[in-house]
């Protein structure tokens, strides 16, 4: 690994922080925090912290001896001095004396001596950064290391590596006590560079920033080499089937397999984030995988987010998805059992007793597809993914060299239930459509890009489908959804554009059918292929969208919604536009048929009637238009309702938004035109 010290970016980040009134100590601990940060063999999603000891000025302008220490919450990998809470120095060493301390003590007393009553709680291995007499103090969970420390010698393994350089400490739960035996066993040995955290991590020491990145530098290339030594082959090969089933027909049955089923509540839906390669791969296909895969986290506070142990499901056969899904349920009840009998094992040695988490898996391995990760959110889920990566790699180069083994199961479990890694989660209340997967048609016009950011903001995650890849890119700008080409009316289209949606999310759960363009002339002169071309568009662009939708909603087995965007045309046709008029008949018959043919699958289609909506669909010329021939202004036609009032397009995205959320309202239209009793259905 390469030390990527900067003398000149040093100094900038010095220049930058002192502007902000930031001593050099502390702009230099947000520089080398970034820098161990940013790679993911070192830091992974809140593993590891630093610290550094310094001086800052109170209110009455004393200098108070501090330590800058990691706050709760923020990333190593883009932190600010705000994610350095200043914490009283002294008071903090003084606790050394002390026989034990409790958790809420250590926190509260923590809380209590920062210098700003408004920073983030400092990380829960603060005492030990506070008690090391070092002033540079970094900490990773990195990957090369723990493939040494994992294992039955892994003491011995890392003594032959760094022989004194290091001091080694046992296994000890993250706290008081842990800060306590790190600062023991330094203070035997006052020269070591830094700690061998043994099945858990690395502390490296310095006087100034570059020292102690530099050494966790050294000691990470120092483990990597030892991983190149000696290696045996890893893993052979178990027998895989002649063909694979697709990921885009796997992943909505594994999302539908890890959905709860909460009754008359509905489903508590995952989102999946899948990833493959050559190393993963080789990994989820060894023969031994139910071995090495389920033995346990490379570090105790990955279970936070990935659960101690992965979901391991059989090689999806290709036309085999039905014997798939029983052995996948199969295993997933047992996955379950398992969890239930974990927790009721450990449970009763708490202090306080603890409320079992949702026992669903955050990984899922498939030998020849890869691994899943699974969460509330795409966010959610990629971080389980990339823990989910790190461990294939850590065990992998453990195996290589010897045997994977990690802290036993008692320690795991305190640490996946310890009130202060939980609080890492930090739970807010979800969103009305959190889980959900929605994805819109016609994303890139004026009515589309409204839908796609009312269902994003009420927290589903949004895919945009348009036909110019421009537009729908444009569409989810700055809401991290998904953007994909998709011609409607092209059923090869639309069926590809379903499939990444699985391989990107899972499944899909909400389709607003929003596509359509308007065409007109007088009925009996019309040309034919102007009529096609409508149906095409207006019709069976939603019927290709349905059919597709349906496809994945079953494959998934948790239901789903298909909103459709009707016309007032459909209700009130007007003179000479039947070309649209006509198709956009059939499409709420369609809606209909839909629901009558799935309701029974939980699947709902329903139809929101929009009129006069400023659109692609009606755009300004048009309106200009329309309110000419009327001999109106433009105001009074596009206010000329019940309401007067006129209709805007986040008016009809609010609608699909309530139909989306209307579990028990399915064959309805809902009207959003301000008032026009022509067009009222009767
Ligand atoms: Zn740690």
């Amino acid at each position: 690994m390469e030390s990527l010290w900067s003398d000149s970016e040093a100094e900038r980040f010095v220049e930058r922080y002192a502007q902000q009134g930031e001593n050099r100590d502390t702009a230099l601990r947000v520089y080398t925090t970034r820098l161990l940060g940013g790679d993911p063999r070192l830091v992974l999603h809140g593993g590891g912290n630093t610290s550094v000891k310094t001086t800052a000025q109170d209110l009455l302008g004393d200098d108070v001896p501090v330590l800058r220490v990691k706050g709760s919450g923020w990333d190593m990998g883009d932190i600010e001095p705000a994610g350095l809470p200043a914490v009283r120095l002294e008071p903090l060493r003084r606790l050394q004396a002390l026989d034990a301390l409790t958790d809420e003590d250590m926190v509260n007393f923590q809380r209590g001596n920062l210098l700003d009553s408004a920073s983030p709680n400092p990380s829960v291995e603060t005492l030990l950064h506070a008690f090391l007499p070092h002033k540079f103090i970094d900490h990773t969970h990195s990957t090369a290391v723990l493939s040494l420390t994992d294992q039955p010698d892994g003491d011995d393994i890392c003594l032959q590596v760094y022989g004194d350089r290091m001091g080694y400490v046992p296994y000890i739960m993250p706290g008081f006590d842990l800060a306590k035996s790190a600062a023991e066993f330094q203070a035997a040995s006052p020269d070591v560079e830094g700690l061998i955290l043994h099945k858990h991590g690395i502390f490296t020491f310095g006087e100034t920033a570059q020292e102690a990145y530099e050494r966790m530098i050294d000691a990470v290339t120092l483990a990597e080499t030892r991983l190149q030594k000696g290696r045996k082959q890893v893993f052979v090969a178990a027998r895989m089937p002649e063909q694979i089933a697709k990921l885009s027909e796997v992943a909505p049955v594994l999302r539908g397999l890890v959905a709860d089923d909460l009754g008359a509540d509905g489903w508590r839906r995952m989102v999946l984030d899948h990833r493959t390669g050559p190393e993963i791969l080789n990994y989820v296909n060894g023969a031994d995988v139910a071995r090495y895969s389920q033995t346990g986290v490379v570090t105790p506070d990955h279970n936070i987010r990935t659960k101690n142990y992965p979901l391991l499901l059989p090689a999806p056969e290709q036309d085999g998805l039905a014997a798939f899904r029983e052995s996948a349920e199969i295993a997933l009840e047992t996955y379950i059992a398992d969890y239930r009998a974990y927790f009721e094992r450990h449970n009763p040695r708490q202090k306080s007793p603890k409320t079992m988490l949702d026992p669903f898996p955050r990984v899922i391995l498939v030998p020849g597809l890869g691994l899943f990760g699974v969460g509330a959110d795409p966010k959610a889920a990629s971080i389980a993914a990339d823990i989910a990566e790190n461990t294939v790699q850590t065990i992998t180069d453990a195996e290589a060299i010897g045997v994977y083994e990690c802290v036993p199961e008692d320690d795991m479990f305190d640490i996946e239930y310890w009130s202060l890694e939980q609080a890492k989660l930090g739970k807010g209340a979800e969103k009305p459509l959190a889980r959900r997967v929605v994805a819109v048609t016609g994303a890139g016009g004026g009515i589309g890009s409204a839908i796609v950011q009312a269902f994003a903001r009420e927290g589903a995650s949004v895919v945009a489908l348009d036909l110019d890849i421009a537009a729908a890119t444009q569409a989810v700008d700055g809401i991290g959804g998904l953007a994909l080409a998709c011609d409607v009316t092209d059923p090869a289209s639309v069926d590809a554009a379903f499939d990444a949606v699985c391989e990107r999310y899972g499944g899909v759960d909400i389709v607003v059918s929003n596509a359509g363009a308007a065409w007109s002339g007088k009925i009996g002169e019309v040309d034919d292929d102007v009529l096609r071309q409508s149906f095409e568009l207006n019709f069976y662009g939603h019927q290709n969208i349905a059919r597709s939708a349906v496809r994945v909603m079953k494959a998934q087995g948790t239901g789903g919604a298909l909103l459709f965007n009707a016309s007032k045309q459909a209700v009130n046709p007007g003179p000479d536009f039947g070309p649209y008029g006509l198709p956009k008949s059939a499409a709420l018959s369609l809606m209909r048929q839909y629901a009558i043919d799935y309701g029974a699958d939980d699947i709902r289609a329903n139809a929101v009637n929009a009129d006069r909506i400023r659109s692609g669909l009606l755009d300004d010329t048009m309106i200009a238009a329309r309110s000419a021939a009327r001999g109106l202004s433009e105001v009074d036609y596009m206010g000329g309702n019940l309401l007067h009032r006129e209709v805007r397009a986040a008016d009809v995205a609010d609608a699909f938004v309530f139909l989306a959320k209307a579990e028990r309202t399915t064959a309805a239209i809902v009207t959003v035109d301000g008032g026009n009793i022509a067009a009222a259905l009767r």
